[in-house]
């Protein structure tokens, strides 16, 4: 365990992370009380905020209380510095341990900063490496171009969240239940989405819709009849003939029903997601995805032949078992595929997840990610004609990488774009979803979220509307 002592409480969560990055294997813990020397003690930090200064280990900062931002960056430079010299390892992204970088290097760009300032500003201010600062600076002039292109700030986007699926994945964190035990209760489920998308598209009257994504969980756990009478709610509710993108993350290929995606081509739905994550057998056994590799091809030929041209494919690094070798064959198996985009995602250990949980069940297990498997997926995704366009990192990465999403041109994830740079309002419908609600160009951002239990969800349905309406009038002033 590795502790660290404060004299007030103040910027815990920043010092949590940044120790955190460098130790993930170790239990972290802040305080303001003196060590628990018997408790496995790795090393203790102490850090005192004084009059003017810090003080990190006895070693002294000089601090403008005044200036917050720069308060906490001195003091995750002195962290670092010291967490560095005691491990010899430097973190690519230097003390950058929010999700969003590339907020930083598109702030930058749009008020008229040069690539020079922003990589300087990058390397003095976070110490991130250069790799990193290129790839940034990379995805924040495609993110430009593209956002430079709509309207956004005078619209909004929706996201529907159908929190099933048809088992949990080891790794999974999300609101996700398994679709077997909610079958008798799918109507009641729609019966709340349709309130909230009345009072949605009600409320949101005068502004555009730019961008509509239906995730989850997994929507194609729905049966048939259920995404119809769903994909129908939409079309009534929204004006979908002039939206920029509309998404549905089919997600795993054992919910999708050549059916399936027939209701989807009967409805304006543009962009479609079908993961495999691995290609690998023996891993899609292992992470509870009961499913076959074939079925993954199968249902990806169905989706072309039926006409969709805007496909998406999710995989995953550092999961159990996979060596650098497994990574490559998902990678070449993909490329027989040929998506339109493919996401890549470092393994995120949460702590709700079966993986963090039964952790000793999987300790036999490889876990490994790295600079060198991001390098092979950046090659494969060039090889199918993709640029990097978004980026955001998790808590707790394998590795402390990234997720990257790769596109070929005219393909990109709008909502991807909107939601992470955080530019435009997100109304959010459905169990365990937040809404964001954006103001001055992304200065200001509020969430207002929904319960993620399901039966509270039904049961206080007009209670969670009742409180949007109240954040849009105060937040928004939309009402
Ligand atoms: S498909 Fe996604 S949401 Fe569903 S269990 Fe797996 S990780 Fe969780």
């Amino acid at each position: 365990m590795i502790y660290v002592r404060l004299n007030e409480d103040n910027f815990e969560y920043d010092i949590y992370s940044l120790v955190k990055a460098f130790y993930p294997k170790e239990e972290v813990r802040i305080g303001t009380e003196a060590a628990p020397e018997d408790e496995g003690l790795l090393f203790c930090m102490n850090v005192n905020y004084e009059d003017h200064k810090l003080t990190l280990d006895g070693r002294e900062i000089e601090i403008d209380y005044s200036n917050r931002p720069d308060t906490k960056n001195r003091l995750k430079l002195a962290i670092y510095e010291s967490l560095s010299a005691r491990t010899g390892k430097t973190l690519p992204w230097g003390t950058l341990t929010g999700i969003r970088p590339t907020k930083i290097s598109l702030g930058m760009i749009e008020n008229g900063a040069s690539d020079e300032q922003v990589a300087a500003y990058m390397k003095e201010t976070y110490l991130t490496s250069q790799e990193k600062i290129d790839l940034s600076l990379q995805v924040s002039h495609m993110e430009h171009k593209l956002l430079s292109k709509i309207d956004y700030d005078n619209g909004y986007s929706v996201y529907i969240g159908i929190p099933f699926c048809p088992s949990t994945c080891l790794y999974c964190s999300f609101t996700s239940y398994p679709i077997g035990l909610w079958t008798k209760k799918l109507d009641d489920y729609l019966a709340a989405l349709e309130k909230e998308m009345a009072f949605t598209a009600e409320a949101c009257k005068g502004k555009s819709l730019t961008t509509i994504y239906i995730g989850g969980g997994t929507p194609t756990s729905l049966d048939e009849e259920h995404m119809e009478k769903l994909l129908s709610l939409v079309d009534k509710y929204f004006d979908t003939e002039s939206l920029l993108e509309y998404t549905i993350e089919a997600g795993r290929p054992d919910s999708i029903t050549y059916e399936k995606l027939q209701v989807m081509k009967n409805h304006p739905v543009t962009r479609i997601s079908i993961n495999p994550q691995t290609m690998n057998q023996k891993t899609l056994d292992l992470i509870g995805r009961f499913h076959k590799v074939e079925d993954i091809h199968k249902v990806f030929g169905w989706a072309r032949e039926l006409g969709f041209d805007n496909i998406n494919m999710d995989m995953i690094l550092g999961l159990p078992g996979e060596t650098i070798d497994d990574v490559k064959y998902t990678l070449d198996e993909i490329k027989k595929l040929a998506p339109d985009n493919l996401t890549v995602h470092s393994l995120a250990l949460k702590h709700s997840a079966r993986l963090n949980i039964d952790r000793e069940a999987y300790d036999d297990y490889l876990i490994d990610n790295s600079q060198s498997h991001m390098d092979i997926c950046l090659e494969a995704a060039k090889d199918m004609g993709m640029e990097p366009y978004y980026l955001y990192r998790q808590k707790n990465m394998a590795a402390n990488l990234e997720n990257i999403g790769y596109a070929t041109a005219g393909k990109e994830g709008l909502y991807n774009i909107l939601i992470m740079e955080e530019k435009q309002t997100i109304m959010a419908l459905g169990c365990g979803t937040a809404c964001k609600f954006v103001t001055d160009h992304g200065a200001t951002v509020t969430r207002c979220e929904n319960v993620k239990d399901v039966q509270l969800y039904m049961d206080r349905i007009d209670e969670m509307i009742d409180r949007k309406r109240e954040r849009l009038r105060e937040d928004l002033k939309w009402l």
